[in-house]
């Protein structure tokens, strides 16, 4: 399974190398053989030596090798670390930075070009969840335009953006239902993202389309992201 970790702006340079360290540590004690993905802040990247399960990513950049384009990063940045992989689309981005759908395609084109490992990231609103599945699945897959669903080193991230750090998840029943209608469209392995906890991680790595999950706030806390990776060993 897939356990992945968005830093989003949490974590120093220092903190993240602090937790690099026991999460390496936790996978090697425990023979783990989870796909874990780490996603920190820009500050905190570097050429980590770590084991080939565990693979550090960007959460953002620009679809350009370098150039001026203020406050972003490029390819030239990313590839001084040997890093390939990268979060596109994330909620955040889209609602609070405003990035479109057209820009969202782009830096997927552009980094798909690239080989690199992309995790993209998809989610309603409220508002449309409230009106029903059609509705829901109609936002979702107007995220995914533009997108090589063929692509094969694409992970879809299914994230309701009124779960996203608010503590309120989606429920089993809903997640079961939206991923079942996505896995008709997707076939590139599916997450769930949206206030996962060490709590309900068991409950969502067992509904059937879900192939792990993207979790943020919960997974900040070292020991508490170890628990999920066990928790998902033990499954
Ligand atoms: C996320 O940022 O992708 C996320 C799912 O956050 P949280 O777990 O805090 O809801």
């Amino acid at each position: 399974m897939i356990i992945a970790s968005n830093f989003k702006t949490n974590h120093t340079r220092n903190s993240t190398y602090a937790y690099l360290a026991t999460l390496q540590e936790f996978i090697t004690k425990k023979d783990s053989k989870q796909d874990i993905y780490i996603f920190p802040p820009s500050t905190a990247l570097d050429g980590f030596t770590l084991s080939s399960q565990i693979h550090v990513g960007v959460q953002n950049a620009y679809p350009v090798e370098k150039g001026s384009f203020t406050g972003e990063i490029g390819l030239e940045q990313i590839n001084e670390f040997g890093l390939n992989t990268i979060l596109i689309g994330h909620s955040e981005r889209r609602h609070i930075l405003g990035e479109s759908q057209a820009l969202c395609a782009k830096k997927f084109d552009y980094f798909k070009e690239q080989d690199f490992e992309i995790v993209y990231c998809i989610g309603e609103p409220l508002e449309v969840r409230e009106k029903g599945i059609d509705e829901v699945m109609a936002y979702n897959l107007k995220q995914l335009e533009g997108i090589d669903l063929s692509y094969d080193k694409l992970i879809v991230a299914y994230e309701p953006v009124w779960a996203i750090g608010t503590g309120v998840s989606a429920s089993v029943q809903q997640i079961e239902e939206t991923l079942g209608k996505l896995h008709q469209k997707v076939k590139a392995p599916l997450l769930y993202g949206g206030s996962v906890n060490v709590s309900s991680v068991k409950e969502i790595l067992e509904i059937e389309h879900c192939e792990g999950v993207l979790v943020g706030t919960a997974s900040w806390d070292v020991d508490s992201f170890c628990q999920m990776i066990e928790i998902a060993d033990s499954i």
